[in-house]
């Protein structure tokens, strides 16, 4: 009689412990609340009008515009204590590959990587990087290409989402492990300044947890079938950790509820966006990846990608959406697996 009375008692226990596995508990985290507050529209806005400002000349590799770009993210870092990775600069020169070694003699000007960091505290050497790439096309034809969504919407997220990591330092709530804001340069010449770090990484690629790239994040996708204008694509989240895009999806239902579209998760979809931003570098070398990007437009690389065409309310919350899911990597018990 009583072991019958039992089965119901251990069949129930086992349904809870499957359902555990495939749903972790991940709760509400006030504090991660309280500072993605401070990732504001007109912050945002503010850092943009700047940063694809007229005077930054399409920051184009290597030119002045460029450094002056290099300048404004150095001074961001400083005016909020942040610190740079390396002991004594926020740059990395970024040597060109044999088929720019020409171009880039011409100018005294030195490509360089923007890299700071804020250390965590209890596991200081496991790193999350948040990157973004600093350059655009420049120039062409008299006309200054601003690249005000590609990639100033994404360097400007980077620079909010610091901004709120260095508040909860203020307050001594220090994330558990490092978080790395990396700005990469000329990524429209193939990816150049992303392989040159993970060529020569400042930080041991085997102690890097995650990459979180943020490409073009400002806009709507005037060819995406579904009309709702709170979404964002997400591309590489499950390809290499399946525990990273579980993360992810729960960090977003739990704070934002942004549609997350993965129509072009796809490797072998004929946009290879997958292959197309600087989080590609890193998922080659076996690091997961969440590659954060709203589409192209009728803009793209044109002259006319200017911060008037930003929907800044959008910008905002795929930024914190963003933040809330570094804030997650950076704090929880375990690192992340790789599959
Ligand atoms: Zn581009």
């Amino acid at each position: 009689m009583r072991i019958r009375k039992l089965i119901p008692i251990i069949s129930f226990a086992l349904f809870f412990s499957y359902f555990n596995q495939g749903f972790s508990q991940i709760k509400k985290d006030k504090k991660s609340l309280k500072y993605s507050k401070t990732i504001k529209a007109e912050e945002l806005k503010e850092k943009l009008y700047v940063y694809a400002s007229d005077e930054f000349e399409g920051r184009a590799t290597p030119s002045k515009g460029q450094e002056l770009a290099i300048k404004f993210l150095e001074n961001h870092y400083v005016s909020n204590n942040i610190n740079s990775l390396q002991e004594d600069t926020y740059f990395q020169t970024v040597l060109p590959p044999k088929r720019f070694e020409k171009r880039w003699s011409k100018s005294d000007i030195k490509p360089k990587n923007v890299i700071a960091y804020i250390e965590g505290k209890k596991y200081p050497n496991e790193y999350i990087i948040i990157s973004a790439h600093l350059d655009h096309v420049g120039v062409q034809n008299g006309e200054i290409y601003n690249g005000a969504d590609d990639d100033g919407s994404g360097t400007v997220a980077v620079l909010e989402i610091a901004e709120a990591f260095s508040e909860a330092v203020k307050d001594g709530r220090r994330p558990k492990r490092s978080i790395v804001f990396l700005h990469v340069t000329a990524e429209e010449m193939g990816l150049i300044g992303s392989k040159y770090y993970t060529d020569n990484p400042i930080v041991s690629l085997e102690n890097t947890v995650a990459d979180l790239n943020i490409d073009m994040i400002g806009r709507t996708d005037p060819k995406r079938p579904k009309r709702n204008r709170d979404y964002i694509y997400l591309i590489g989240s499950d390809k290499i950790s399946k525990e990273l895009h579980n993360i992810s999806e729960e960090i977003n239902n739990l704070y934002l509820n942004v549609d997350l579209d993965y129509i072009f998760n796809e490797e072998d979809h004929p946009d290879r966006f997958y292959y197309r931003s600087d989080h590609y570098n890193f998922a080659k070398n076996n690091i997961p990846v969440i590659f954060y990007f709203s589409g192209t437009h009728e803009d793209y690389h044109q002259s006319t990608d200017t911060p008037d065409k930003i929907q800044y309310d959008l910008l905002e919350l795929r930024t914190k959406l963003i933040f809330h899911t570094a804030w997650e990597l950076a704090n929880r018990k375990e690192r992340i697996k790789s599959d």
